[in-house]
């Protein structure tokens, strides 16, 4: 299983996290979860991942960081 914000390395840490009603699982990589100071998987920032992984998709989505709007 691929890193969740990387999409690069193997994930190796797996967090599971009830926010909303809704479970949320994400897997991460040692080097993104250090990144993002998860080292106790009840404390860690849900919100910060959150960040990071809305990030990491809109980069993906818009891997030029293009302006123009194509819809
Ligand atoms: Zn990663």
């Amino acid at each position: 299983m691929k890193c969740d914000l990387c999409n690069e390395k193997e994930a190796s840490v797996h967090l599971t996290q009830t926010a909303d009603g809704e479970s949320l699982e994400i897997h991460m990589c040692e080097p993104c979860a250090a990144e993002l100071a998860v080292d106790d998987p009840r404390g860690f920032s849900l919100a910060a991942i959150l960040s990071a992984l809305e990030t990491s998709r809109r980069k993906l989505q818009n891997p030029h960081c293009t302006t123009d709007a194509e819809s």
